[in-house]
């Protein structure tokens, strides 16, 4: 048996990781989770921890782990919490591989901790690789670990690259639902309340990243994330809007043969191929049904109307702190959209506005990093507040 340390379980990608594990039980990759953390949901997190038994369980929020303590004292458990937890929790002795699937650039730190302590990583935490890329992959280089992909996207091009030479790869081609407005004119955008944005037409997510898919934002963090998990440049990295998210992206090769991998818009296939690669075991991912489907259809992403694809090319392009920055500025700027303190088009505007803010500099140490995104989070919130009195 396998162990696992589960990052964010309480949350949409950890709740289905659970189900995937009790899919896998009494095959040769059955994983018990040893860890479980989350930020604040007890209720959740005493339930799974009941149903699994962990050794530890972290809450980031410190009120939050007392009351876990104090409800399962019946168990033998571990109970952290902060940051410290976090990062504990992640370089778990007792675990084989860590998968983080907690929101946002708190990510960071846990995935460096993992890295650190020699243990692979299953990330669907693209936060992290968006802001502390160069020092995700450095650390993974320098530990000989694996970083396993668990973003659809991702995953995708993982597989479309296995059995074929890396360097003959010419280009990704992400693809991209568009989102609940597809086809909108940016006029129309105008008025987007938090519940439109919050209605995804395909997948069921958490609701930063629903609202990223909304604003496209998603795509441009998933376009950086590829840059640094596969080595390819943004110059060779093409969004495809596909409206049916069934082509989960593909490789173009140096003989302009194109290979993609296919699926039901099921998040429980990439993460448990991360968890049995390079084993494909029977899932509970529906079967994909062509004739039912009949066709599917590809379109150029509409840059005008969804200028955050755009800005975060942009960020890439530049390199340095400025990913950093325009992520710091994107989460903010989606939660004060949430709160109802800014309109739909202010996402792009704000973020736009912090990433060119951001003065060029590397991004060669973990204070870099957090500095750069604490400084774009802060002067967007000021900005949305501002914004929100004016309203
Ligand atoms: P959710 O909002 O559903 O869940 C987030 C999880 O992170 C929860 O368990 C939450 O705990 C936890 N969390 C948040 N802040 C902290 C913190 N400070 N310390 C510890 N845990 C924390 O998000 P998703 O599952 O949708 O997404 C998770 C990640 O996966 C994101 O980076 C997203 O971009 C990526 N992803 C998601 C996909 C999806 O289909 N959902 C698809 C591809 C990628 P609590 O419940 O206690 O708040
Ligand atoms: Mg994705």
């Amino acid at each position: 048996m396998k162990t696992l340390s589960l990052l964010g379980s309480t949350g949409s990608i950890g709740v289905q990781t659970l189900e995937v594990l009790r899919v896998l039980r009494g095959t040769e990759h059955e994983y018990r989770p040893v860890v479980l953390a989350a930020h604040s949901n007890v209720e959740r997190l005493e339930r799974q921890a009941r149903e699994f038994r962990p050794q530890a369980a972290v809450l980031f929020d410190r009120a939050a782990a007392q009351d876990l303590r104090d409800r399962t004292r019946d168990l033998d458990l571990t109970v952290l919490s902060g940051m410290e937890g976090l990062c504990e929790a992640a370089a778990w002795p007792g675990a084989d591989l860590t998968l983080n699937a907690v929101v946002g650039m708190v990510g960071l730190r846990p995935t460096l901790a993992a890295l650190e302590a020699g243990k692979p990583v299953a990330l669907a935490n693209k936060e992290t690789l968006v802001a502390g890329g160069n020092l995700v992959m450095e650390s993974a280089r320098r530990n000989q670990v694996e970083i396993l992909p668990v973003d659809s996207e991702h995953s995708a091009i993982f597989q479309c690259l296995r059995g074929n030479t890396k360097s003959q790869a010419r280009q990704l081609l992400l693809t991209a639902s568009g989102g609940p407005f597809f086809g909108w004119p940016r006029e129309r955008l105008e008025a987007v309340a938090p519940e439109d944005a919050l209605a995804h037409p395909n997948w069921t997510m958490g609701a930063k990243v629903t609202i990223d898919s909304a604003t496209m934002m998603n795509k441009g963090l998933e376009v950086m994330e590829a840059s640094w998990l596969f080595g390819m440049g943004p110059e060779d990295i093409q969004v495809v809007v596909h409206r049916e998210s069934i082509v989960h992206s593909m490789v173009r090769y140096a003989d302009n043969g194109v290979i993609a991998q296919l699926g039901t818009p099921d998040m429980r296939l990439p993460i448990q191929y991360a968890l049995t690669y390079p084993d494909r075991l029977p899932s509970p991912a529906g079967e994909l049904d062509l004739f039912a489907l009949g066709k599917l259809s590809f379109y150029p992403p509409d840059q005008e109307a969804f200028p955050c694809l755009g800005i975060a090319v942009e960020a890439l392009k530049r390199g340095g702190l400025a990913p950093a920055a325009v992520n710091g500025a994107n989460e903010a700027a989606v939660a004060a959209f949430l709160r109802g303190e800014i309109g739909f088009l202010d996402i792009p505007a704000l973020v736009g506005e912090a990433g060119a803010r951001q003065p060029q500099a590397p991004a060669d140490s973990l204070e870099a990093v957090l500095e750069a995104d604490r400084a774009a989070r802060t002067w967007t919130a000021e900005r949305a507040r501002e914004q929100a009195k004016r309203r």
